[in-house]
């Protein structure tokens, strides 16, 4: 979130402020951090929907309260690919959960409860136009699993646990290349759902760090694997200048 935040303010153009390194204002709570540039606030979110979903409800109040207005919130991350070159970023179009189903299931008053998971097409094309023919990477828009686990949610065979074998991994993956799925991460349902029943419009753009099909171990050098993360969000910042630069118009006549 620090070299995201650093990397929006000299984008961006923006004055860094006091001291060397931008000021994390969540850092006396350990649960997360917290960085504001400009127009921007940066949230680390942790692993998966549970942890995810604390942050998203305390983000939301506080843009609630603080009134922002023309709010759109990104999930930046990682993910596996499925069948795609690693480095790739991936822009959701809807999120499924490690059984295919549509929607995030939760239990609310001891009630299970389904919430719809998707990104509004308008928002996903004007994220897609935001890569360049000269970008040195692929942008692919299309369906994200998200699981539970990382391991045998994820039909890894280098956990701890693992009762099935290659076979059945490689079936269950080819099946999941077959409906559609181009990643899998651990966080976009849940993302996506609270977006969408908040009627906030929100997004998810991931690179893959390794192509599932062939293979579990992330063995990509580290340096090449942080310059990839910043992918996503060259994109994402693309974007955010972009809305800048049209909402100075609109102010400006
Ligand atoms: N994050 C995941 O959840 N899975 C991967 O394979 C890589 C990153």
């Amino acid at each position: 979130m620090e070299r995201f935040t650093s990397f929006v303010i000299q984008e961006l153009g923006l004055q860094p402020g006091t001291g060397d390194t931008p000021t994390n204002y969540a850092a006396g709570t350990d649960r997360y951090a917290l960085y504001k540039a400009g127009p921007v606030l940066a949230v680390s979110h942790g692993i998966g929907i549970p942890s995810l979903s604390v942050v998203f409800n305390e983000i939301l109040k506080l843009v609630h309260y603080a009134k922002c207005t023309d709010v759109t919130f990104f999930r930046i991350g990682t993910c596996g690919g499925v069948g795609l070159e690693p480095g790739t970023v991936v822009l959701t179009e809807k999120a499924v959960d490690g059984a295919f189903q549509p929607f995030l299931s939760t239990t609310i008053l001891g009630k299970k409860v389904q919430r719809p998971a998707y990104v509004e097409k308008p928002l996903l094309e004007e994220l897609l136009s935001c890569s360049e023919n000269t970008d040195d990477f692929k942008t692919v828009t299309g369906t994200t699993m998200c699981t539970d686990d990382f391991y045998e949610g994820q039909a890894r065979l280098d956990g701890a646990f693992c009762d099935y074998d290659e076979d059945d991994k490689m079936k269950f993956l080819n099946n999941v290349k077959a409906k559609g799925v181009c990643n899998i991460e651990m966080e976009s349902l849940g993302f996506l759902a609270m977006c969408n029943h908040a009627g906030v419009p929100g997004a998810v753009a991931c690179v893959t760090l390794l192509d599932r099909l062939k293979g579990d171990f992330v063995s990509t050098d580290f340096s090449l694997l942080k310059s990839w993360q910043h992918r996503a969000q060259k994109l994402v910042l693309r974007f955010i200048k972009r809305r800048i630069t049209q909402q100075n118009r609109h102010k400006n006549g």
